[in-house]
């Protein structure tokens, strides 16, 4: 079997399978291969099992830009994302690249012989494949195991405690008392997805997080594709969409009071007046310091509102045989806890990378445009926006990196690694206050507040800086291929050497 390619793609979710496709339409000279540690395309929405999974933003921009959303919902079930990017996978013939169960262990560059060496797993060998360029695909958190506090007695407790990361298949929680942990996307999906059958849902945060409600379907969206082509309906979708998000994310930022106000008066007009809306509602930070929660057609308020559902603020002192006994001495009694307390973030799917013989550490790297790291050779990874959809960016830096492996090959050269100079100042990777970014500082790589070493979190402004933006633009260090690696394509005239 083949294992020499010009690019190695690191994951089949959904930036690996749109990085396939750009792969093919841009770079059709390029061989390549997906390696996937599973044995299903998807990735996070394979993995993820739990009751009413579904997207936190809207399937327009989580979409891929080349391949229209056609369902009802805007706000899309696990389920049928996981169906649309398998459909991508056929339509666009990437599968067939794919080399499932194989799990990337390392990545090692020679910039003698300008190629990376990727040492993956493959039913419990190892096997190599070597490379021009590689691009991570490989998400941004563990699939091994999500993240759960060491929360004091939690061996003491009788009934089942479940990670949504691992959700048992056959969880009957008919009639049962459910606690949910945490604040987040899932605790808010979850809640009122299982008051279906549970007896009664509560949802136990430590602190509040802003929620918005927006309708499942997109009644516009779903007009236009019954009277107009559906990419045209979707193109136009997509950029409402993209507009409304920037322009919400800046109200926010830079408005934080008002938007505080309007946000919070939503959920109000839901829960009525009497709702203790301080306690329960109302975050200790801004909007849009944290990813903002999205509750479709107002479910969780509804649930809260029919009795089904309830909300505690309070600390957890301690498990107890029977649930939760809280700081302010209460206790919640329950039959299953679920820990929706979140993800462990890691880059590059856990994949130790060197370059010439030297561990790179994570930590001590620069985000390059966001997608190349600093004194990383041929080398760049998909990492989405917290504001936005992730695909938005996903694609952008897909095409770069075609435009970038087209240059390489056209001119002949082996080596482009971005060099950042003695001056400058370094911020954190994602200015979010999120546990999860928090907990995971030392191994964020950093920016700086310059471009192209600062992150944006801008559609508008990266889609002129990726898909148009010169490549060389002196931060890009070029190097020739070795002599001896030999030239597949005639070289047209020299770029930086
Ligand atoms: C529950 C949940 C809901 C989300 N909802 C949204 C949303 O609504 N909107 C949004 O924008 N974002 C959302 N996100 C973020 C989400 O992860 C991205 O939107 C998107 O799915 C990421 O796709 P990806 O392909 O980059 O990564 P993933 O979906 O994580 O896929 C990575 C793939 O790489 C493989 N892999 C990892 N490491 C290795 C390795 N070492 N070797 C080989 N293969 C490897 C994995 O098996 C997986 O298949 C959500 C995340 C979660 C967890």
């Amino acid at each position: 079997m083949q294992n020499e390619f010009d690019v190695v793609i690191v994951g089949a979710g959904l930036s690996g399978v749109g990085a396939g496709y750009y792969l093919k339409r841009d770079c059709p000279d390029r061989s390549f291969a997906i390696l996937e540690n599973r044995d299903a395309i998807g990735g996070t929405w394979d993995l993820f099992r739990y009751p009413g999974i579904r997207s936190d933003s809207d399937m327009f921009t989580l979409g891929y830009a080349f391949k229209p959303w056609k369902e009802q919902k805007a706000i899309a079930d696990g389920p049928s994302i996981k169906k649309y990017v398998n459909e991508t996978a056929d339509e666009y013939g990437i599968r067939e690249h794919i080399r499932f169960k194989h799990k990337v262990k390392r990545a090692t560059w020679s910039s003698e012989n300008a190629r990376w060496t990727v040492e993956a797993e493959h039913d419990g060998k190892p096997v190599r494949f070597t490379c021009r360029f590689l691009l991570s695909c490989a998400g941004y958190y563990s699939y091994d195991k999500g993240y759960l506090p060491d929360f004091k007695g939690m061996d003491r407790f009788k009934g089942q405690l479940i990670h949504p990361q691992h959700w048992p298949e056959d969880l009957d929680y008919s009639g049962k008392r459910v606690v949910v942990i945490g604040s987040g996307a899932t605790a808010v999906t979850l809640v009122p997805a299982m008051t279906d059958k549970a007896a009664h849902v509560t949802m136990l945060q430590r602190s509040p997080t802003y929620m918005i409600s927006l309708p499942a379907e997109d009644a516009m969206a779903n007009w236009m594709r019954r009277h107009m082509p559906a990419s045209l309906a979707y193109d136009i979708t997509r950029l409402r969409k993209v507009l409304f998000q920037q322009f919400f994310f800046r109200l926010a930022r830079t408005r934080p009071e008002k938007t505080k106000e309007r946000l919070l008066g939503l959920i109000r007009e839901q829960l009525g007046p009497d709702y203790d809306m301080e306690t329960h509602f109302t975050p200790r930070y801004n909007p849009w310091e944290q990813r903002l929660c999205l509750v479709p057609d107002n479910d969780m308020f509804l649930a809260i509102k029919h009795g089904k559902a309830s909300v505690v603020t309070d600390t957890i002192d301690t498990f107890t045989e029977k649930g939760l006994k809280l700081a302010s001495g209460k206790e919640l009694e329950a039959d299953i806890i679920i820990t929706a307390t979140g993800l462990n973030l890691q880059m590059f799917g856990g994949a130790e990378l060197n370059v010439d013989g030297k561990k790179v550490e994570t930590g001590k790297l620069y985000a390059y445009k966001g997608a190349m790291y600093s004194d990383v050779p041929n080398f760049a990874s998909v990492f989405g926006y917290t504001n936005a959809s992730w695909t938005l960016r996903a694609d952008l830096i897909c095409q770069y990196v075609c435009r970038l492996v087209n240059y390489l090959f056209d001119y002949n050269l082996g080596q482009v690694t971005p060099r950042l100079g003695p001056e400058h100042q370094d911020k954190p990777f994602v200015d979010f206050s999120s546990g999860y970014f928090q907990r995971a500082k030392d191994i964020l790589p950093k920016q700086t507040a310059m471009a192209p070493w600062k992150q944006n979190q801008s559609y508008a402004h990266d889609l002129m800086d990726l898909r148009f933006g010169a490549i060389e633009d002196g931060v890009l260090e070029f190097k020739r291929a070795p002599q001896h690696v030999g030239a597949q394509d005639a070289p047209r005239e020299p770029a930086l050497v």
